[in-house]
């Protein structure tokens, strides 16, 4: 069993750093906020005071922090230098795979193997240990990361070389993001021309228009299996996430120099959403303005 320091016990890491402890390991837990910190603690965790003192000895470090500005201060100012260069470090957060590779050749420099491994699923797999971890970094290092992923995972798969985990999750998270919009248009049209819901969802998730958005997250209350929906778009992935995530990938887009105007439009679409106050709304409520925007 590994000395894991963990750092950043927000909905996903809290969720996430107590798995790792009921498996036996000895996690050491810091996070800015006492209340997070303390929940962490009653489910097995150990407390550190700071980041600096989780790190200190650790044999892994994983970090599970909101954006690309906080990953990069924690490891230049409390990571780096301060755990043992022998340490695996492992970023769970999602950030631009510009910032991923930074961070882990700044790592590389200094002596440290690092993996970015972003994670699909949300809170409920973060406390289910159900994850799906998209890992980017050499084979060497996929190797040591895997078995620490497992107890937080339901898979864990090897995207490539340094932030391949971050590109794999911003692409999938803006399919996602344009199949929901979409999904919802389907809806509201059906519904207009007269179509039951459950029967368009019946034909819909058995044809050629269906996907995840369709068949296992339907963005209509009282169709196919319980989702956000059935309880007022409340629980489930954020809008304002959502939104973070089509950020990133148009970013990358821009760098890389796809074209990507689909992705760009559910952006805009997601941050009408998000400015009218749908921000912690599940993203499938975006139905509710595609349906009002019809009605203008
Ligand atoms: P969150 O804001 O709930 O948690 C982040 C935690 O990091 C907070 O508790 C905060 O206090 C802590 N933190 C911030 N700066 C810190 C620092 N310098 N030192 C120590 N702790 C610090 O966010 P979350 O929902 O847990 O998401 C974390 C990451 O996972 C994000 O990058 C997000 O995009 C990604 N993600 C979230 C979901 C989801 O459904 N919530 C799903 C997949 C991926």
């Amino acid at each position: 069993m590994a000395r894991i320091a963990f750092i950043g016990l927000g909905h996903m890491g809290g969720g996430m750093a107590p798995n790792l402890a009921k498996a036996g390991h000895d996690v050491r837990a810091f996070d800015l906020s006492e209340e997070a910190l303390a929940k962490a603690v009653e489910q097995g965790c150990l407390r550190a005071g700071s980041t600096e003192e989780a790190v200190e000895g650790a044999e892994v470090v994983i970090t599970m922090l909101p954006a690309a500005q906080h990953v990069l201060g924690v490891y230049r100012d409390q990571v780096l230098g301060k755990a043992p260069t022998s340490a695996l470090l492992i970023d769970c957060s999602t950030i631009d795979v510009a910032s991923a590779r930074t961070v882990e050749e700044e790592a590389a420099a200094k002596g440290y193997t690092m993996v970015d491994a972003p994670v699909s699923g949300g809170i409920a797999a973060a406390a289910g240990g159900t994850l799906t971890f998209m890992v980017g970094g050499s084979d060497e290092a996929f190797a040591k990361a895997e078995p620490i992923l497992d107890p937080m995972a339901k898979a864990v798969i090897h995207a490539g070389g340094p932030g391949a985990g971050q590109a794999a999750k911003i692409c999938n998270n803006m399919i996602l993001g344009a199949t929901m919009i979409v999904t919802c248009e389907g809806f509201v049209l059906a519904q207009k021309l007269g179509l039951d819901p459950q029967v368009f969802f019946d034909i819909a998730s058995k044809a050629s228009g269906q996907s995840w958005s369709m068949t296992s997250y339907a963005p209509v209350p009282g169709v196919g299996p319980e989702t956000p929906a059935d309880h007022d778009y409340e629980g489930g992935f954020a809008a304002a996430l959502m939104l973070k995530d089509l950020k990133l990938a148009m970013q990358a887009a821009q760098e890389a120099g796809a074209y990507t105007p689909i992705g760009g439009e559910a952006e805009e679409l997601f941050q009408r959403f998000v400015d009218r106050g749908g921000g912690n709304k599940d993203f499938s409520g975006i139905i509710k303005m595609i349906d009002d925007s019809w009605k203008v």
